[in-house]
This record gives C-alpha cells, structure tokens and sequence, in this order.
C-alpha cells in the first residue's frame, strides 16, 4: 500500500533530527509500504528568508519571493534523500515542478488545480522512496515556481495522497495529535482518537494551528484520511475520517484565535447599500472578514461591528475613512484587544441547547460576550483578549472535554 508521510519544519530543525526521520521513513518501507514523503523547510527557515527579502525589499518582487522560499524545502529534502541513502534504501527527491504539483499564477498563496504525478509513480515503480518538497508547484499559465501558503506542505502531502490514492496520509508534527483544547491554556485537555474533516475544518478555520485549513478542505473533497501525530514518539495521535466508530461526543473541542481584530464602524444611515458599500470594497481590497454583526438603532442610524485578520487593520481603516463622505459615518474605530473563541462538534446539528450552555459557562466566569456567530456544528464568541484564556477553561469545563464521551 502507498503511504504519503509529510514531515514539519521541527521535524527536520537539524541534522539529528533529519537521520531520526530517515530511520522512520526506512522502517515504513521496510514494512512493505510504497512511501512518499513531503517535507517542509528546517525549522524557521521560511520566516529566514522572508525576513532577510524584507531587509532588501520592503515590497518583493512576489515571484522571486516565491523562488526563494521554496529553496527551504529543497534543502530539507535534499538532505533527507541523503540520509535515506545512508540507511542503504534508494530514493529520489522531486520539487514540487518535478512531483507535477501544477497550481494558478497566485504568488504566495497559489492554489493547487492539477497533479501530473508521473515521475512519481515511475519512481514508486522502480522501488525508490520518493521524497517531494512541499509547500510548491508551477503555474501552469506563467510556467512559474509558486508557493501554496504557509503551512502549505500539509496540502502537498494532502494533495498528493489524494492523487496516488494512497492508504493514508500521516502528518508528523511536534504536537501528538489534535486536543480538546490547547493544552496550554487547558492543562487537563484531552488528545481526540478521532475528528470529522468537518470538525477538523472548523477547528483549524478556528485557530487549530496544527494543520493548514487548505488541506483540510482538500482532503475532505478528495475523501483522503489524515493521521496527525508526533514524529517524535510512536504514539497514535489524531485520525481525521469519516466513520465516527469510536467516539460519539457531541463537542470535540474549543478552539481560540488571538490574531484578529473588531473593527467598529460607527453611526452609519441605516438604509440600503450601506453594509453592501463597505463590505464590496473590503472585499476588492482582499481583506477576509470573519463575523459581522450589525445594532439596530432607533435614530437612523446603526453601527456595524466585524472581525478581520489584524494585519489588515489598518488597511481596513485606511479604506473606511476613505468612504466617510459616500457613505456618511460617524467614526471608525480599530479594537485589537480581542479573542475569539469557538466551540466545535458535529453533535450540535442535533442537540439544542449547546450555544445556551456555552453562554451561561461564560457568564458564570464573568466573562463578557462582545459578538456571537454560528454555524450548524460551531458557536463562536468574541470576547475581550484578557478574558480568553479563562473563557477557553470554562467552556471546555462546562462540556467536560477532559472526559471520553460515554
Ligand atoms: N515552510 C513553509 C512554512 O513555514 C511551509 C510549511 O511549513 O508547510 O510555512
Ligand atoms: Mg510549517
């Protein structure tokens, strides 16, 4: 069977590190598996190279940004085909070009539209262990070396999984699976057996940082089952699949975001084409909004509140002050002290009750709730940043995460 194995920068951080990995990937072949391993660069690598482009270039050139940061995982891989080699195995690196990885023209956040993966397969063929830089491809229109992102090589391997229709497709990381909660906030979080790619979804869209959103969303089109676990111990770690054969819980986990922002537009008209006004030119501006909420006013006027990434503060306030006069508006005001939270579980499309649950936990932890947005298996609050980290152990509290499901 074909096993696609993705290594993460900590993975690969040294050289010590590279020959463990090797022994590993060894032992997967020596099982009997046909394996396929894509790295991502060595340790910080990739946050290297973009700062040492940024002390040339304030603004790089996006496609040589590009061609330099997908050098880090030509290095990882390079050196990993070689400490493969020292195992006596036969193996064969590919960049992501070469693996067939064929993307749109998006510098930086390229999206994956087909997989020629011949040379491979041939590879696989002739009894090599294949090993494939992630986090790149080539557009197929400009015939450039793109990058898919960061955190990208999860949908490499993902995406190549889903290609060679392999058995499984194992994420090794630093972390030994996914939890119910960040178990540094949560001491008593739990390490889930298994999660639902929709779980898994919205868990990662929630500020999960443990795999790339992307390839998520991929693996649940494609129907391609993940293993997320430590290349550190041989300890199981997380299965996102389909069958729910082990556990039946109604909430899997919590998860937090401190990396956005409210942004508070302040005494609008409150009439037609004033929230489509202001949300087509953050829109064409490229700034992802996330919850909105809009107060009735008895005036005339409202006041719209929305989320957004904080990088884009600014920018949005830029663009907003310079809509004052066509849509006429009172003050635009940039809050960063705030957290999201959100709690996620397949079970809430069939029991009521739960964003209730969730609102008397963080009341009775004097937390105050700022903006509320759901969706048919997540509650999501935003709260004041302060009061996340206690907000976050209530609520995982109040649903008993720490305990398996009965
Ligand atoms: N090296 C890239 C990054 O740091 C891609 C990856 O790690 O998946 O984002
Ligand atoms: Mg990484």
């Amino acid at each position: 069977m074909i096993i696609v194995q993705k290594y993460g920068g900590s993975s690969v951080a040294d050289t010590d590190r590279i020959k463990r990995v090797a022994e590993r990937i060894a032992a997967a072949k020596q099982e009997g598996h046909d394996v396929v391993v894509v790295v991502s660069a060595m340790g910080k690598t990739t946050d290297q190279l973009t700062r040492q482009a940024l002390d040339i270039a304030p603004i790089p050139s996006a496609r040589e940004l590009d061609m330099l940061l997908t050098a880090g995982e030509r290095i990882s891989m390079a050196l990993l085909a070689m400490a493969i080699s020292e195992q006596g195995l036969s193996v064969r690196s590919f960049t992501g070009s070469q693996a067939g990885i064929i993307t749109d023209a998006e510098h930086g956040k390229a999206r994956i539209i087909d997989i020629t993966p011949g040379r491979i397969t041939d590879a696989i063929g002739d009894g090599h262990i294949v090993i494939v830089a992630g986090f790149q491809g080539v557009s197929r229109d400009s015939k450039d070396v793109t990058t898919l992102g960061r955190g990208g090589s999860d949908t490499t391997a993902v995406a190549l999984a889903a290609a060679l229709e392999a058995d499984l497709c194992e994420i090794f990381t630093d972390v030994d699976g996914v939890y119910t909660a960040d178990p540094r906030i949560v001491p008593d979080a739990r390490r889930l057996t298994q999660v639902t790619h929709e779980e898994m979804l919205e868990l990662a869209a929630s500020g999960a940082k443990v795999l790339q959103v992307r390839s998520v969303e991929y693996a649940r089109n494609h129907g391609v089952r993940i293993h997320v676990r430590s290349s550190f111990t041989y300890q199981e770690g997380t299965w996102v699949e389909e069958d729910h054969v082990m556990e039946q819980a109604i909430i899997s986990g919590v998860a937090h975001e401190r990396g956005e922002g409210k942004l508070v537009v302040r005494r609008v008209p409150d009439k037609p084409g004033v929230a489509a006004n202001i949300f087509t030119s953050l829109a064409d501006a490229n700034i992802n909004i996330d919850m909105i909420v809009q107060n009735v006013s008895d005036d005339g006027t409202t006041d719209i509140s929305f989320t957004l990434p904080i990088d884009d503060g600014p920018r949005a306030v830029q663009l907003l002050e310079g809509l004052r006069d066509a849509v006429g508006m009172e003050e635009v005001i940039l809050d960063e002290q705030v957290g999201k939270l959100s709690l996620v579980g397949a079970g809430m499309k069939t029991h009521p009750g739960v964003a209730a649950r969730m609102f008397s936990a963080l009341s009775d932890a004097g937390v105050n709730i700022e903006m509320i947005s759901t969706s048919t298996i997540r509650a999501s609050v935003v709260v004041r940043e302060p009061d996340l980290e206690t907000a976050v152990r209530a609520v995982h509290e109040e649903f008993r995460l720490a305990e398996v499901a009965p």
